[in-house]
């Protein structure tokens, strides 16, 4: 693998030695570092666990200490020696501190296992992990062998009616309807004789559809008294802390979202990975709580009319549920699997990704790029990746392409792994573009739910809709498919057969944790240094229907009353009333398209138009609809709009209670229709009666 030591150095601004053989020869080199208290970054993933134990065997040892992977990411492709820039960045980003810690998430085991299944398949498995597991079985049939004579493990019987929880937290709920009762049952095998229908299988459960009600199994338990066809069907409740199911995945009830709770496996009867991991699961287990919320900016419901549905539509761990009554969403964070695909659609930033926060993943991405370009290096381009299939695709291509088999990963592609692809949306990616990449590319495997997968590409369409408008010509942001290192190899070469206009400048904002502060301070520098002359933009670039977070409202002035509903169901304080005059006023930078305003106005006066202002009034407030206002005909005060008190005369004129001085009461404001109430003398009042 080529590496110079001297133009890495210089791009990170400290003296560094080459060491190839730290990991043995050169131990004591590794040894001295970690011994200075400074942190240390080792580029090496490979004997990663080698050093974790040299670490903790050494003396005096305090740094904290980094790996970072720049053999298969870029070492060892075939245009390698250009790689130096690329592995500059990448040495420049492990130097950054880890992300603050954030709450987690805790699961506790004591190894409670159901396996559901064939009654001999069940047997099967439990016998490989009852060691280490307390095993009952639920069974579905006898399978073809049956169950073992000898009663190994508790058998429950009898028809699921639900299955919810995850590990720590499972809860089975079935009706035992079956006469056999599986508590009594000593596995005689006399009503399994004695059936003529042989509706009596090797689990002990009798198949109702194939009983012909002779009644001779009955007779023949008369001792154990197991069989009863008379009792009455029983609803069970029982708490487990791990589930694995035999059954097809259509089965239900079942879990059928594409993200499984962790601690419910599925099984095919030989992937014994699946059963190892299984025996594993038990203990006291932390995750990071992936996510925040604020229900101060979620646009998901106002009133009990549902707007935003976005992040309820797209997880596909099911955890996300809607709240409307309490005008938020609700986040089962024992559910969330950390995706953050909830926080990409989000189009307010109340939900954010927390760990690693869009802070931390900024600083990142600006990091890399800023060394990158410091380096020599042209045209970037990011490629996010998962940390697990995504990963694991980048080394094996790595290891294909010194094997001469591939390519390999460009000198110009830098790979950033994610805890999940979806965990990035348009702000970082304009952000990134800002920054100076020509492009970003997510890579998708065979891991991410399908609507993932539509949830992202209608983000990017967003994004390169923004792009082009602004006349930055190419492909800055895209979604690659592969599955396998050489389909990845062909996509990542065909990157290079385009040419991306960059901005000219690069940005120098932070990314903050605000989603909108980001998104609009990467569209202020894209938009400053768009390529296109300013003469030549267009006023607005339309924007794609679905997925917007930027966009306009069109208010039907002949429909809208000016009732003001939609101000307060608007979440982003978008629109907004005039206290002083009957007016429906706008700022269209804060407006998300949530359409909580469209979904509210009682006179289908409003329709969302998706599309990103290029000028001043973007964030001025301006008026969408106004009128000439009442005046009150006691004391003039103006109230309510001519229109909208000439159309209440108009209904009400004709209504028995609203007669004569009613009826002119009804064009005075609220003070004076009391103080007229109280003054008329044929009135009866509240204080006569
Ligand atoms: S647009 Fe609809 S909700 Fe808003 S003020 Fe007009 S009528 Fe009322």
């Amino acid at each position: 693998m080529p590496l110079n030591a001297k133009a890495l150095g210089e791009a990170l601004h400290e003296d560094l030695t080459l060491h190839s053989t730290l990991c043995r020869r050169d131990a004591g080199a590794f040894q001295k570092a970690i011994q200075s208290g400074q942190d240390v970054v080792v580029a090496c993933t490979q004997e990663q666990r080698l050093f974790g134990d040299l670490g903790q065997q050494t003396e005096g040892a305090v740094s904290p200490i980094r790996f970072v992977n720049i053999r298969e990411t870029g070492g060892w492709s075939r245009d390698a020696a250009k790689a130096s820039p690329k592995i500059a960045a990448l040495l420049a980003a492990a130097r950054l501190p880890d992300p603050p810690p954030v709450p987690t998430v805790t699961y506790k085991s004591t190894g409670r296992l159901l396996i559901i299944g064939p009654l001999d398949q069940a047997e099967q498995a439990a016998a490989l992990v009852s060691d280490v597991l307390d095993v009952t079985l639920f069974t579905q049939g006898p399978g073809n062998a049956g169950g073992a004579q000898a009663r190994r493990y508790p058998v429950l019987g009898g028809r699921i009616t639900g299955l919810t929880g995850w590990l720590g937290a499972f809860e089975l709920q079935w009706s035992a309807d079956n006469p056999i009762d599986l508590d009594l049952c000593t596995r005689c095998n006399a009503c399994v004789a004695a059936c003529p229908e042989n509706a009596i299988g090797l689990d002990y459960q009798i198949d109702m559809a194939a009983c012909q009600s002779h009644r001779a199994c009955v007779k023949v338990c008369q001792v154990a008294g197991a069989i009863d066809f008379t009792r009455d069907a029983t609803a069970q409740t029982e708490r487990f802390d791990l589930v694995l199911d035999l059954r097809a995945p259509t089965a239900t009830p079942t879990f059928l979202q594409h993200a499984l709770p962790q601690g419910y496996l599925r099984w095919d009867g030989r992937d014994l990975g699946t059963l190892l991991k299984l025996r594993e699961l038990v203990g006291e287990f932390e995750k990071p709580k992936f996510f925040a919320y604020k229900q101060k900016l979620c646009a998901h419901s106002r009133n009990e009319t549902v707007g935003c549905n976005a992040c309820v539509d797209i997880c596909s761990a099911e955890a996300i549920a809607s709240d409307k009554s309490r005008q938020q969403i609700k986040v089962n964070p024992n559910l969330c699997v950390g995706c953050g695909a909830c926080t990409t659609v989000c189009p307010t930033g109340a939900l954010t990704y927390a760990y690693p926060s869009a802070t931390d993943q900024g600083t990142k991405l600006k990091t890399l790029l800023s060394t990158y370009a410091a380096a020599g290096g042209k045209d970037a381009v990011v490629l996010l990746h998962s940390q697990e299939r995504g990963q694991s695709l980048v080394e094996e291509l790595g290891r294909a392409a010194q094997l001469k088999l591939a390519q390999g990963v460009p000198a110009n592609v830098i790979p950033v792994a994610l805890w999940h692809t979806a965990s990035t949306g348009v702000d970082l990616w304009l952000s990134a573009i800002a920054y100076g990449a020509s492009q970003v590319v997510v890579l998708s495997t065979d891991e991410e739910a399908p609507q993932y997968l539509d949830g992202l590409q209608a983000q990017m369409d967003v994004a390169q809709a923004i792009l082009r408008g602004l006349g930055y010509t190419g492909t800055h942001v895209q979604l690659l498919r592969a599955n396998h290192p050489t389909a990845l190899d062909a996509a990542l070469q065909a990157l290079g057969q385009t040419r991306q206009k960059t901005p000219a400048v690069v940005a120098r904002f932070a990314v903050a944790q605000e989603k909108r502060s980001t998104l609009e301070m990467a569209l202020d520098h894209l938009t400053e240094q768009a390529p296109m002359p300013v003469a030549e933009r267009p006023a607005a670039i339309a924007l794609p229907a679905v997925g917007s977070p930027l966009g306009t409202i069109e208010v039907n002035k002949d429909r809208c009353t000016l009732c003001l509903s939609c101000v307060s169901a608007c979440p982003a304080s978008a629109l907004q009333d005039n206290p002083q005059l009957p007016q429906l006023r706008f700022i269209e930078k804060n407006c998300v398209q949530c359409g909580l305003c469209a979904t509210t106005c009682p006179e289908d006066a409003i329709t969302l138009q998706p599309r990103l202002l290029l000028t001043p009034e973007r964030a001025q407030l301006r008026v969408l609809n106004e009128a000439k206002p009442w005046a009150c005909v006691r004391c003039g005060k103006p109230f309510g709009t001519v229109k909208a008190i000439e159309a209440m005369l108009g209904k009400l004129s004709g209504h028995p209670m609203f007669q004569g001085e009613a009826l002119e009461r009804l064009k005075m404001c609220s003070d004076c229709r009391v103080i007229d109430l109280y003054s008329a003398q044929n009135e009866t009042k509240v204080t006569d009666l």
